[in-house]
């Protein structure tokens, strides 16, 4: 029997996964050994190849799988120019106000009328406080060096549009996809990962006819909903939540959240907006270059609309890790173990010797040999088989394969599967085949 999240005390879930996080090797609070370093986090081991999981995923759906979508990789350091363009100096601001008795920060927008830190109503009056981070190129520090660490890759999607549109000849609609970090110096980071001032995301900036932009924004809502749970997310841990007038950024004309039941409640992982003809123009005016689109049926140059799926790679593998954390019940002891689906599984198959010596060495290492060109392996031959299959089910690795003595003698293997935990016995032979079949990529 399978315990699930709502069952386990909320508070505990995120405890009880970051808690895994560290132990296993996924995520390490960065610094540690001075301390830590204000909300920021290093990537171990395994933490790593479940990130890259997550992107590559994201980037077969949206680019490889697709004619109409291209990638790109930016700069991150950016000239000042770009976001004075794009308006993000002059608003990318969250309202900052100081408790006047023990001198904490906060988001007004996050807090009631009390501080949270110490219960006194004294605080300041909100102010805007500027989210970007700021730096200088090269060594001399003034106003004509400075640089800003980009708060989002989009910018870069804009004003490469005329480069990526003459080089990859796309008619509209067509889109411009990036993975990468970006920087926001958040007021208040914290709930893990949730929320960092570095972090990563997935963006796709979709240029379309303005007429056709509702339909184009309904339908990426669609696409990238079903993106998360056909990677193994719960319908009921999902939902799409359209902002309001008020809320909206202010580029957008219409955005709609997908949000995770995190822990603590409902929490954004992918915002889709229709940026309209918002930064083309805006890059345009600024820069004296016509960003216009040719449209050669019609004979005539506008500017297309924009519409924006974008998604945080950090965040989103925060919430794949909580929605596959689960406890069973077998045999009367516990097993905690990472339901992931298999293509997020940092490791798909796990080789586990039933001894440390040759001959079954030998053997062990000729299945790894045999799989590891195609899958992400584990081979581990320390400690007691169960405590192996434990740290196998803890890390969400979906196959484990027993070599054994009788391995020896007629060339078979078992394969145990991480959810049903039932166990076939197959030729060595066929292991990749029956990897394949049991993975079904
Ligand atoms: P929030 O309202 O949570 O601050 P946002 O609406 O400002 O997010 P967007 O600008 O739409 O976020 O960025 C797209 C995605 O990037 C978000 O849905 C989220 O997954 C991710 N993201 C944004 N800020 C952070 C952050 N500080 N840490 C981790 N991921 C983030």
């Amino acid at each position: 029997m399978s315990v699930k999240e709502e069952d386990i005390e909320k508070s505990d879930l995120t405890d009880e996964v970051v808690n895994l996080c560290k132990r296993r090797g996924f995520i390490f609070p960065s610094g540690e050994i001075y301390g830590g370093f204000r909300s920021t986090y290093d990537y171990g081991p395994l933490g790593v190849l479940m990130l890259q999981n997550v992107k590559t995923l994201w980037w077969k759906s949206m680019v490889q799988m697709r004619d109409d979508v291209v990638g790109i990789d930016c700069a991150i350091l950016s000239a000042p120019k770009i976001w004075e363009a794009s308006g993000h100096l002059r608003t990318f601001s969250d309202p900052l106000v100081d408790c006047k008795k023990c001198h904490e920060r906060f988001r007004a927008d996050q807090i009631g009328k009390a501080c949270p830190n110490c219960g006194s109503e004294e605080l300041t009056s909100p102010r805007d406080f500027n989210l970007m981070f700021k730096t200088y190129a090269g060594p001399v520090e003034s106003d004509s060096t400075v640089a800003y660490l980009r708060p989002e890759t989009a910018q870069g999607m804009f004003v490469n549009f005329l480069n990526v549109l003459n080089t990859s000849r796309k008619k509209l609609p067509f889109g411009i996809a990036q993975i990468g970090k970006s920087f926001r110096n958040e007021i208040t980071p914290g709930n893990f990962v949730f929320r960092t001032r570095e972090f990563e995301q997935m963006e796709m900036e979709y240029f379309v006819e303005p007429q056709t932009a509702g339909e184009y924004f309904n339908y990426w809502v669609e696409q990238r909903y079903n993106w998360y749970l056909d990677l193994g997310i719960g319908k009921e841990m999902l939902r799409i939540r359209a902002h309001e007038k008020k809320e909206l950024s202010h580029y957008s004309d219409q955005t709609s959240d997908i949000e995770f039941k995190f822990p603590w409640g409902f929490g954004e992982l992918e915002g889709i907006a229709n940026r309209t003809d918002y930064d083309l123009k805006a890059h345009s005016n600024a820069s004296g270059t016509d960003l216009r689109y040719f449209d050669p049926i019609n004979n005539e140059k506008y500017f297309p609309y924009v519409i924006e799926p974008a998604a945080g790679a950090t965040r989103t593998m925060m919430a794949f890790l909580i929605a596959a954390y689960c406890v069973d019940d077998v045999a009367g002891e516990k097993r905690t173990l990472l339901k992931l689906h298999p293509k997020l599984a940092p490791y798909k198959v796990a080789i586990l010797p039933l001894s440390k010596k040759e001959p079954l060495t030998d053997l062990a290492k000729s299945v790894l040999n045999s799989l590891r060109p195609h899958y992400m392996c584990d081979y581990d031959d320390s400690q007691s088989i169960g405590k192996r299959y434990r740290r196998q089910d803890e890390i969400g690795t979906p196959i484990c394969v027993t070599v054994d003595f009788d391995s020896l003698d007629d060339n078979m293997v078992t394969l145990r599967d991480r959810d049903t935990l039932s166990q076939i016995r197959i030729k060595i032979d066929s292991i990749l085949d029956e990897v394949n079949k049991k993975l079904d990529f």
